[in-house]
């Protein structure tokens, strides 16, 4: 294998070297007598194999075997600051060009064991079903395209109105009266033509709307308005067929997201379970929100900030690169403090009726 060093900078001081591939930390590592140096000056100057850096550290003055220089490329690996050279890339110029921002962000993550190329192409593979392509969803939408995911189905019912404009930023004022899932996909399309995408024009009334939807789906986004256990349902179905379920959504002051690892976290349904009791005026109160009318308070930023969250989720799911960070939290981020962001715990209800509908999954106990 050819080895590649990432993008870093280092310094000696004194006995140490002090080594910085992310600006918020310095590495310092032991080098009295300058291999390291050398080393990472070898591997900045050409990819090459252990072999190869055996000898070219022979030209430094230093004696060492293909097993020496092995031992510390694993130790420069751990410390995250190689990775595998021919993993960097597609392999196909266009598509290089196409994801050079995505192939960057990857190489943080990338290491001999892990190329860049494998973070990319399960987004490539994956097919991810978006419920609704209003406020959230259509900068939802926008991100998983830019991130690379192969397939999209998009579900809404709603046709595209002026009051859309502060905040979808999908749409065009020749979309007014077009269907906003027609619409959506248009502009999929058009963004890259490499996508598949299903634009769905439908009213999700009762579970059995999703069901065909579900079928073949590697996560599903977003979040349905119209019925207020629309969400319940969107939850059932994805923990039915262990799909990964990201949602988010808004009140007045907050914005909010979690997601749902099917039968590893809390499900939206445990969440539900855990209410006070209906004829408790914490219950009351739970009730007049969940039935209020609110006219959609959601500006631009905000919305966007939604549906960046939610790719965000939905990336850390497709691709691995860090476990998902919202499954089993409610997070909230408050507007009155500045979107600070506050995790609450969203415990596992044993009683849940819904999560026992998940199936046994690879690497789970049950
Ligand atoms: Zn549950």
């Amino acid at each position: 294998m050819r080895v590649a060093l990432k993008e870093c900078e280092w310094e000696a001081t004194g006995e140490d070297l002090l080594v910085v591939f992310d600006a918020r930390e310095a590495i310092t590592l032991s080098d009295p007598e300058g291999q390291v140096a050398a080393l990472l000056s070898e591997l900045r100057r050409a990819p090459q194999t252990a072999a190869e850096l055996s000898v070219a550290l022979g030209r430094h003055g230093f004696s060492l075997s293909e097993e020496d220089v092995t031992g510390g490329l694993s130790g420069l690996d751990s410390l995250g600051l190689i990775e595998d050279a021919d993993g960097r890339t597609l392999g196909d110029p266009d598509e290089d060009e196409r994801h050079f921002s995505n192939l960057s962000f990857y190489g943080t993550y990338a290491s001999l064991d892990r190329r860049r190329a494998a973070f990319l192409r399960p987004l490539r593979e994956a097919h991810v079903l978006v419920l609704g392509v209003g406020g959230g969803g259509s900068s939802l939408v926008q991100c998983l395209a830019g991130l690379g995911v192969g397939e999209m189905t998009l579900v809404d019912q709603d046709r595209v109105e002026p009051r859309n404009f502060a905040r979808q930023f999908l749409y065009r004022h020749a979309d007014i009266g077009l269907s906003k899932a027609e619409r959506a996909a248009a502009w999929v399309r058009d963004y890259d033509p490499g996508i598949k995408v299903h634009p769905v024009d439908r009213w999700v009334s009762a579970p059995e709307d999703l069901a065909d939807l579900v079928q073949g789906v590697d996560l599903i986004a977003g979040g349905l308005d119209g019925h207020p256990h629309a969400n319940l349902w969107a939850n059932e179905a994805a923990v039915r067929a262990g799909i990964p379920y990201v949602l988010g959504g808004a009140n007045r002051s907050q914005l909010m997201y979690l997601s749902v690892d099917p039968g590893r976290t809390a499900c939206l349904a445990c969440d539900y379970a855990d209410r006070p009791a209906e004829d408790t005026s914490e219950g009351i109160a739970y009730r007049i929100v969940e039935n209020m009318k609110l006219s959609n308070p959601l500006t631009g930023p905000m919305a966007m900030q939604v549906g960046s969250l939610l790719a965000f989720e939905a990336q850390r799911y497709l691709t691995g690169y860090e476990p998902p960070r919202a499954a089993g939290f409610r997070v909230t981020l408050d507007m009155r403090e500045g979107l600070v962001p506050e995790w609450q715990p969203l415990p596992k209800n044993p009683e849940c009726q819904i999560c026992r509908l998940a199936p046994p999954r690879e690497g789970d106990r049950r």
